[in-house]
């Protein structure tokens, strides 16, 4: 393969789509803030440590998918797989401990070496919110409420529905494997070969097995629903009279489980039908036991993570960027003029665009392509007279405007 090919599974994000990625990260960043969420960023990568230990020997991103080398010094680094495990070994190390609770937000590219295809990269982008030492019901209400309030924002909000289960805390749990073991000890022979590993480690994750052979056969298995102890589902149940006191709308998924090891109660995704097999685009829960399992104190979390790519095809357009000023100096003379009157509209605000070279025609064409909403010519004529010719380019009308103070008398027509 030519070294000169982007690697299979990464893109170049250029253009619209490049202006796209930034509509939903800006989107995000504002609504986070309003929201009361703070900016951080965790490196892009970790000692791997960081990420096996969090995500559980049994997940699929850590078997399979994690980009993981030795660098010069002989450390095993991981490129990061998702933000979650990165924002809590922070939260240990990095002395925010004593800030909690907090409510944090980070975006950027993750890396899992997945087989690539529609909405499946191996570079991807994730939008992701964590709020950490909050142990009631109000964080998972305010993490959901975000996350519905930023779809309906990005103009999707009616193409997703929330499904919604918990996995009570570790009591409930621990009945419910032994419960979910038993049943399942009768098909082990017929689970995958993954299926067969999870089932000594973590039952639990073959609800969240891709093969159609275990679906089939979870489709039959106990639920951990009807296990809960009365904690847990009393948790469940507030979850869900926030959410109904809020109109947001869910459906209830009892065989909805997270792909990674370190979530208890709360478990959540909003899917969609519009993505083909990729239908997951927003998923999140709450992670009580993960800092204990760092070796940290115990801290409560939960939050969420989005694929941005996996947004961006729903949304299909960026909202247009602002029409620029276009302009045309003719000849060396109205070069430096031409620039002296771009810096100056745009330091009013303007956007402004420069048609460089070439005849008029062709660069009054290339405005058009530009969506230019007027030009403003500068040519030898105009320059002997002391003005420019605004041409606006809705109407075609053309005024000759004094180069003298030339923001100020434009400010009117733009
Ligand atoms: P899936 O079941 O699709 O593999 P996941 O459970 O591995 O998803 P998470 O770890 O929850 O996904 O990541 C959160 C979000 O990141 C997903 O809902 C999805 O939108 C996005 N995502 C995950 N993996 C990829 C990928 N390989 N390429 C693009 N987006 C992805
Ligand atoms: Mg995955």
């Amino acid at each position: 393969m030519s070294k000169l090919q982007p690697v299979r599974g990464t893109h170049d994000i250029l253009a619209e789509d490049m202006r796209l990625h930034r509509h939903v990260g800006d989107t995000f960043a504002t609504l986070a803030e309003r929201h009361g969420f703070q900016e951080m960023a965790p490196p892009v990568f970790e000692f791997t440590e960081v990420f096996r230990r969090t995500l559980g020997e049994t997940s699929d991103v850590v078997t399979k998918e994690m980009y993981t080398f030795d660098d010069r010094g002989g450390d095993s680094i991981t490129l990061r797989p998702e933000f979650t495990a990165g924002v809590a070994r922070a939260f240990m190390s990095g002395g925010l401990a004593q800030l909690a609770p907090l409510k944090l937000f980070t975006s950027g590219p993750v890396f899992r070496h997945e087989r690539p295809q529609k909405g499946r990269l191996r570079q991807f982008h994730q939008i992701d919110v964590e709020v950490l030492g909050v142990p009631g019901v109000q964080a998972d209400i305010e993490v959901i409420a975000l996350a519905a309030d930023l779809l309906e924002e990005l103009g999707v909000g009616s193409d997703v529905r929330l499904e919604i289960n918990t996995l009570g805390d570790p009591e409930s749990r621990d009945a419910y494997r032994r419960t979910l073991t038993d049943y399942l000890r009768d098909f082990a022979e017929k689970l995958s070969e993954d299926s067969q590993t999870r089932l000594e480690k973590n039952p639990l994750r073959i609800f969240d097995s891709k093969d159609a052979g275990d679906q089939a056969i979870m489709a039959d298995a106990p639920l951990l629903q009807d296990h809960l102890n009365d904690a847990s589902r009393a948790f469940f149940d507030a979850v869900l009279a926030g959410l109904d006191n809020l109109n947001i709308a869910y459906e209830v998924r009892p065989r909805l489980v997270r792909g990674l090891d370190y979530y208890s109660h709360t478990a959540f995704e909003f899917t969609t039908g519009r993505l083909g097999a990729q239908g997951t685009v927003l998923a999140g829960g709450r992670y009580d036991g993960l800092m204990e399992q760092m070796g940290g104190k115990p801290t409560p979390g939960i939050g969420w993570a989005a694929g941005v790519e996996r947004l961006a095809m729903m949304i299909g357009r960026p909202p247009p960027p602002a029409r620029p000023i276009f302009l045309v100096p003719l000849g060396d003379a109205a070069q430096d003029p031409a620039m002296a009157v771009a810096q100056g509209l745009r330091r009013a605000g303007h956007a402004v665009d420069m048609g460089y070279s070439g005849n008029l025609k062709r660069r009054l064409a290339r405005a058009d392509r530009a969506n230019a909403k007027a030009v403003l010519i500068l040519g030898s004529d105009e320059l002997a007279r002391g003005v420019a010719t605004f041409r606006d380019m809705e109407s075609g009308t053309q005024t000759d405007v004094p180069l003298d103070g030339i923001v100020d008398s434009l400010n009117p027509y733009l």
